[in-house]
């Protein structure tokens, strides 16, 4: 199962196939692609940017949809 929130990226060899380990209390990250074990993460939020700049869009043709109606 893939958790999708927030990509997480290999800093070593760049791969996202990533998985968290819980070891003691420490938040650890392993890497499935070349066995990277550690707690610096490369983190990319694009999801929640794509996300974002479609409601932007959407908010944007509204305005446009609503100037050429004239409201
Ligand atoms: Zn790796």
């Amino acid at each position: 199962m893939k958790n999708e929130i927030g990509k997480k990226i290999c800093p070593d060899c760049k791969s996202a196939n990533i998985s968290l380990l819980l070891d003691g209390s420490f938040g650890k990250y392993q890497c499935n692609n070349c066995e990277y074990k550690g707690v610096l993460i490369i983190e990319e939020k694009s999801d929640s940017n794509e996300h974002e700049e479609k409601m932007k869009k959407d908010l944007e043709t509204l305005k446009k949809e609503m100037k050429e109606k004239k409201y």
